[in-house]
């Protein structure tokens, strides 16, 4: 979860669960690159010989994944992979239902599928954040990623391991076309680029520590999960948010000593 609240232009609130039925036509955001509109939440799919797609919306967006497949010409059956940039419900939620039709790779951090088997019963025990993914489908298999592995799309998809909003949290990068999708690492609440969610982040300051790896890409733009892509000088403001996020950590670590 990342967004604090509904936004301009979309009917959902946080109490919606399933996905929406409607769905904008697809946005070429860069050659061969897709943004899907599901409601509150945006999914990518890169259209090659195959499609990858990464992350697969709330539970029950498949039906509306299909139809922006459609959109652009493509057929679901070239769909062989789906990469969850964490495991919270709105990001991996729709992964199984597509993957249990047949030759879909899910791919996620190893961290975050480690937490995909949380059940509602270990949250109603301990609550909390844990509700987040145990409201995604438990997946009957997938593949564990790790920091740096890359993933065959876009002439090889980086991915950046930035543990916080969850432990197993992951941006994409794609040196080639400078896209960096980060999932809910980041978000542009009311136009404003910043760090994850403090609400929805299970170690804020771990996600906020996390963005310094960011800085250091040549980024071209932005692509949120939540919020349109980001065009301007991508690289400024991560900087930027790096020296924040360090002024923070030292003010953490001030306090902590004295
Ligand atoms: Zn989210
Ligand atoms: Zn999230």
């Amino acid at each position: 979860m990342a967004a604090d609240g509904p936004q301009p232009g979309t009917a959902g609130g946080l109490g919606r669960l399933r996905g929406t039925r409607k769905a904008r036509e697809p946005l070429e955001i860069a050659p061969n690159v897709f943004e899907i509109v599901l409601g509150r939440v945006r999914v990518h799919l890169i259209a090659e010989e195959t499609l990858t797609l990464i992350d697969s919306g709330l539970p029950g967006s498949a039906a509306s994944i299909d139809r922006a497949i459609a959109a652009i010409g493509r057929a679901s059956s070239d769909l062989r992979r789906i990469v969850c940039t964490h495991a919270h419900f709105d990001h991996a939620g729709g992964a199984a239902e597509i993957a249990a039709r047949g030759d879909v790779e899910v791919l996620m951090h190893a961290a975050d599928l480690a937490s995909v088997q949380t059940t509602l019963a270990d949250v109603a025990r301990r609550p909390g954040r844990r509700l987040f993914v145990a409201l995604t489908p438990q997946l009957e298999r997938a593949t564990p990623l790790a920091d740096d592995d890359l993933i065959p799309a876009l002439g090889g998809l980086r991915v950046v391991h930035v543990p916080g909003h969850t432990a197993g949290s992951i941006c994409l990068y794609a040196p080639a076309n400078g896209l960096l999708f980060v999932g809910d690492a980041l978000q542009a609440r009311l136009g404003k680029v910043g760090f994850a969610s403090r609400l929805y982040s299970d170690d804020w300051q771990a996600a906020c520590r996390a963005v310094t790896r960011l800085a250091a890409l040549d980024v071209a733009a932005i692509v949120f999960a939540h919020y349109p892509v980001w065009r301007d000088d991508p690289n400024l403001l991560l900087r930027r948010l790096a020296d924040e996020a360090n002024l923070l950590d030292r003010r953490a670590y001030g306090e902590g000593t004295r």
